[in-house]
């Protein structure tokens, strides 16, 4: 499967780049780990990402990616172009 049809939605950044949830995969846009989170659990420190997803997708917004030290890993632009998003607000 390439990334451009993978099936579940990222919490982070909103784009679909995981082929499952909670399987603490690590998403190529935003460098989020996915423990499971989710917009219903926005305020509650991530064990893994050691932050909250609010503040994660606040990082995504400000700079593209889930926090400072992910900025130089993220996917380029060009590569996330393509990519299916659906935003989500935060709650
Ligand atoms: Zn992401």
């Amino acid at each position: 499967m390439s990334l451009t049809d993978q099936p579940c939605q990222c919490p982070c950044c909103d784009y679909y780049t995981l082929t499952e949830r909670g399987a603490h995969e690590v998403c190529p846009v935003c460098y989020w780990e996915d423990d499971g989170h989710d917009l219903d659990r926005l305020d509650e420190v991530s064990a893994v990402c050691h932050i909250t997803l609010r503040q994660a997708r606040a990082n995504f917004a400000a700079f593209g990616a889930a926090d400072q030290a992910a900025i130089s890993l993220v996917a380029s632009r060009e590569e996330i172009l393509g990519l299916r998003r659906e935003l989500r607000a935060n709650v």
